[in-house]
């Protein structure tokens, strides 16, 4: 069983990152993040008061994995995260789903927004886990909890959205109180955010479907320094963002992912990661940035996963 101390920890950071989120001007943390990566006094001066946005928190494979056609989680581990079939499949499909215009302030309006973004991805990612092998019929039994802790078949998880593969099952876990808060401070940001963190929780899900995910485990665990676990981590969490960018860049003519809610998107994107004294296991913002657009910008190209094949890049693009 994986240690969960640290991922509390994460859930209490979150909960700190959505308390000065609640206080920061939003433009003037977005003009720190699109000015020159020279950072000015004024500018650091600026992005102090903007915390990282959470990204969610871990994602688990546990037990099992559905076997498709070609998938074997037999393959050494650095074939199924590497060389995986699943960078050779094709565009992700567009659902052609609307985005659903509900208030979040409320949990059923979290659950309606979610509920029905989370359908749209399960659409688009089906030919490409079918192209790869995997047994890609299988969904993720999406779960919303609001209570601080959440007791999943993975273990007890704090304040965050997750990701559970357990023996054949998924569960997608999504922490609503978290973006009933970004609704109170700019339903515009709220909307991006639910939108981003049910695809790259998704992301997750076509990881575990491919072995991906379960081989990324194994491979932290066998490294032997701290530093070398954690880049193993965040090349798992930047391809997980990558591969919700490819989903929502697909379908972003239907949804649509334009105007206001494709710049207060890139915002998400751009300020999530990890957050200054925690565990360095999801990416800096820099990187993050980088790999949900690489998704994003994917789209129309002949291969979108394999835009996504964070372990083919060099460290500094997982740093
Ligand atoms: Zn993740």
């Amino acid at each position: 069983m994986v240690n969960l101390s640290r991922y509390t920890l994460r859930g209490v950071a979150a909960a700190a990152a959505l308390a000065g989120l609640a206080t920061m001007a939003l433009p003037n943390a977005q003009a720190a993040q699109t000015s020159s990566t020279t950072q000015t006094a004024a500018t650091a001066a600026t992005a102090t008061t903007a915390d990282p946005l959470p990204v969610g928190g871990p994602a688990f494979s546990i037990g099992s994995v559905p076997q498709g056609d070609a998938v074997t989680t037999k393959s050494s581990t650095l074939n199924l995260v590497r060389y995986n079939r699943l960078y050779k499949t094709g565009p992700v499909t567009p659902s052609k789903c609307k985005e659903v215009n509900v208030s979040m302030r409320t949990l059923a309006g979290v659950q309606a927004y979610v509920s029905q973004h989370f359908r749209c991805t399960y659409a688009e990612w089906a030919l490409p886990l079918k192209q790869a092998g995997a047994a890609y019929k299988v969904a993720p039994k999406l779960v919303f909890y609001t209570a601080a802790t959440a007791n999943s078949y993975c273990g007890a998880v704090t304040r965050t959205s997750f990701f559970c593969g357990y023996n054949g099952k998924a569960w997608i876990y999504i922490y609503a109180p978290e973006i009933m808060s970004f609704w109170g401070s700019s339903p515009t940001l709220a909307r991006a955010y639910a939108t981003q963190v049910t695809a790259h929780e998704y992301g997750h899900h076509v990881q575990w479907l491919t072995g991906i995910l379960g081989a990324s485990w194994a491979r932290q665990r066998a490294f032997s320094t701290y530093a070398a676990q954690m880049e193993e981590s965040r090349r798992r969490e930047l391809q997980a963002s990558c591969l919700g960018g490819a989903s929502i860049g697909a379908n972003k003519r239907y949804y649509p992912m334009s105007g206001g809610l494709y710049t207060q998107w890139l915002y998400v994107v751009n300020n999530s990661g990890d957050q200054p004294g925690y565990p360095r296991d999801h990416g800096s913002l820099k990187n993050h940035g980088f790999w949900s657009k690489a998704g994003f910008n994917a789209s129309r190209s002949y291969t979108v996963a394999g835009n996504c094949n964070t372990w083919n890049a060099n460290s500094t693009y997982v740093a």
